[in-house]
């Protein structure tokens, strides 16, 4: 059976049929010439999506979280200390996954639904000595962006690494990393990038290149940047064999990404997520996240009282869309809504009338089409007017 139904969850996302077909092209060498200049020309993709001229992008396959681990482990040792700057479960994975190699850490938490403010971390870093800093730039558990960029004017000229993580914003939220002074940026292919889960990425500076260079020493092997550094500079040399078809379908999501252009994807994401969230607001919904943090990549979402979470998802995606559960302290409680790489009004729509139905058959009065009215004014600037059938 083929499932079609709408992945609307905070990663995986949509797969364009355009990078499904390049995912499907027959595997071929990974030295092959053709396989080698793809290669090439997506790290360049990925440089030009970060803005950035001397990054050095890393890309193997994996996962988010293995990218977490290879932006830490080559740029901080055991026995250093970090700090996490945390607003959720992703923030605190870092922290976990610090201690998991003898790293010593900090954590500056917000509330869940708020980021921690820069005053508060200006604080923290007077405060301590680190190695590195850690944001995570939208967690993905609690829908909240971080101020990034007032970070990042903090952080500018520090002698604390600034390692961001960028798995649900990276190709849906602008990251200049350059301006922006990022050390390492960390991401992954299956969110705003729109391609396949399978590849961990990450973007290393100079200087945390220099940071890796100065150790004698590494607790990993296949995650070692100095071990993957000759195959980023020249993609026909062996180190450990790339997953070819994936790296195609990633060459041709950065394509589509650079073809529809950095301004237009990073304002497409942003008014999808405001029509989004007045199509909700028409249904009576609450966005868990306070509004001046929420992100443009994802909502979340609490339930209505008496609506059970597993009921609602499934009815939800009997009528066309997936949703995903929440996760810590708002598990049962509120459900998780992505809306970030490939995706244009008709997905919107489609998922709109699937959560407004799911909410009719748990006893809900909404009149059909509430919702995909409420959008269409930020999707396609004009009211629509809900006409009696
Ligand atoms: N960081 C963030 C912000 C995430 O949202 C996720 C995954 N949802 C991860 C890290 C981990 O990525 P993965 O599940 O691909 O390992």
């Amino acid at each position: 059976m083929i499932d079609e139904t709408l992945t609307m969850i905070p990663g995986p996302t949509p797969v364009h049929p355009r990078i499904l077909a390049a995912l499907s092209r027959p595997t071929v060498s990974h030295v092959s010439p053709a396989f080698v200049q793809t290669f090439r020309r997506a790290l360049q993709d990925f440089r030009d999506l970060l803005q950035t001229s001397s990054g050095q992008p890393v890309v193997v396959a994996g996962s988010g979280t293995l990218a977490m681990e290879m932006a830490l482990i080559n740029v901080v040792a055991p026995g250093e200390s970090i700090l996490v700057v945390s607003q959720g479960y992703f923030g605190d994975r870092y922290a976990e996954l610090a201690s998991a190699f003898g790293i010593r850490c900090d954590v500056l938490r917000s509330e869940w639904g708020r980021a921690p403010a820069v005053e508060e971390l200006s604080r923290k870093l007077a405060a301590g000595s680190y190695a590195a800093v850690t944001v995570t730039h939208v967690d993905t558990s609690t829908g909240t962006a971080a101020p990034v960029e007032a970070y990042a004017r903090l952080l500018k000229g520090r002698p604390e690494l600034f390692i961001l993580d960028g798995v649900c914003a990276t190709g849906g939220i602008d990251e200049p990393f350059d301006r922006w002074g990022v050390d390492v940026l960390l991401t992954a292919a299956q969110k705003a990038i729109g391609a396949p889960p399978g590849l961990a990425l990450c973007l290393f500076s100079t200087r945390a290149i220099q940071r890796r260079r100065a150790r004698s020493s590494m607790p990993a092997y296949y995650a070692d940047l100095l071990r993957w550094l000759p195959v980023m500079e020249d993609p026909s040399r062996y180190y450990s064999t790339p997953c070819v078809n994936e790296i195609v379908a990633l060459s041709e999501a950065l394509r589509i990404v650079h073809e529809e252009g950095l301004a237009a994807r990073f304002a497409r994401h942003t008014r999808i997520a405001h029509a989004i969230r007045e199509g909700l607001d028409a249904l009576g919904l609450k966005i868990f996240t306070a509004p001046d943090c929420r992100a443009d990549t994802l909502s979340v979402v609490l339930l209505p009282p008496g609506v059970d979470d597993v009921s609602f998802r499934k009815e939800t995606a009997a009528r066309g869309a997936v949703v995903a559960g929440s996760l810590g302290p708002l598990a049962g409680k509120a459900f998780r809504l992505g809306h970030m790489g490939n995706i244009g009004p008709a997905e919107v729509e489609t998922t709109l009338g699937a959560i407004e139905g799911s909410l009719r058959a748990h006893g809900l009065k909404v009149a059909s089409g509430t919702a995909a009215a409420a959008a269409a004014h930020e999707l396609f600037g004009a009211k629509e007017e809900l006409v009696p059938a």
